[in-house]
């Protein structure tokens, strides 16, 4: 034990100086670690250690079906991560108003919602359990001025199946959803994920599901230029924990309205940020774009 923590720290202080040697000057970098280094490290980990956190972009439903570069870096990371008590979803398609809903059901439905898609993926079924006691946690853990219900009706959205059923295909792991009150300024849901950085230390992960670019309107063609620009600044920001800055993305103005029409998509990942700790590794993976303006670019929070 007192030696895998020795060494542990030790990988801490090695990616440090590597960070510290190609971006002089910034506090730690996303990139410096590579993301199959992180994977293995939670080989290690005991069962009580706070679980990472992730934002995931989802890109189309078909994801659901298909075999890419991007639903095979979901398994790879699902595979590797510390097997969760329960995994909380905070979907890009669950938006609420005047408060948070939180699925509060034993055996959650399919939500296809979506349209115009081939049959199949409306076959297509994640028999994951809900957990209503799991559920009583987390509205516990709320803080008082946020209103918060449970939910019978919602289930899982695509958001949510599309991604795990690649991450954890077993569908054995009890599965909650959050909503995000959509009334509420970017600021709110990165405050609010802080105070909810304690369910970490439960067993629970929690999944961000979004995009960091979204604009689905536009869909031949190269990335285009803006969206380059907002995916690249975004990360960036993330590189030097400037999470104020990734808050307040809408300062971008040009690249920041084009690559978020609707802000829907970019919320989960204000979630994932809000949960981290200062002193823990931010990975990015999953670069590149489904569309011209649907970037993937994920994030692995983890123990450094
Ligand atoms: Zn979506």
């Amino acid at each position: 034990m007192q030696d895998r923590q020795l060494n542990r720290r030790r990988r801490s202080l090695l990616s440090g100086l590597l960070a510290s040697v190609l971006m002089p000057g910034t506090q730690r970098m996303t990139v410096a670690t590579p993301l199959t280094e992180v994977l293995d490290r939670f080989q290690a980990l005991p069962v009580d250690e706070r679980m990472p956190t992730m934002f995931i972009g989802h890109g189309t439903p078909m994801n659901a079906l298909e075999d890419n570069t991007w639903t095979e870096q979901w398994r790879e990371v699902g595979g590797k991560l510390p097997r969760p008590r329960a995994i909380i979803s905070v979907s890009a398609h669950w938006l609420t108003q005047g408060g948070v809903l939180i699925t509060a059901n034993d055996a959650p439905r399919m939500n296809y919602d979506m349209y115009g898609f081939p049959d199949e993926l409306y076959q297509l079924v994640y028999p994951a359990p809900g957990n209503v006691s799991i559920a009583s946690e987390i509205a516990e853990a709320m803080p008082k001025e946020v209103p918060c219900f449970g939910d019978n009706r919602w289930g899982f959205d695509h958001g949510t199946w599309v991604v795990l059923k690649h991450m954890f295909p077993d569908a054995d792991i009890p599965v909650i959803q959050l909503s995000i009150d959509y009334s509420r300024p970017p600021a709110f849901h990165f405050d609010l994920a802080r105070k909810l950085s304690s369910l970490r230390d439960k067993g629970l992960l929690i999944i961000g599901s979004g995009n960091l670019v979204h604009n689905i309107r536009l869909r031949d063609g190269k990335p285009y230029d803006w969206a380059i620009e907002f995916d690249q600044k975004i990360a960036d920001f993330i590189d030097r924990r400037d999470f104020e800055s990734v808050v307040d993305f809408q300062q971008l103005g040009r690249i920041a309205d084009l690559s978020h029409p609707t802000y829907d998509h970019f919320l989960p990942l204000l979630y994932t940020l809000g949960l981290a700790r200062p002193d823990e590794l931010i990975t990015s993976f999953c670069e590149g774009w489904q569309m011209p303006a649907a970037s993937m670019r994920s994030f692995l929070v983890s123990a450094a």
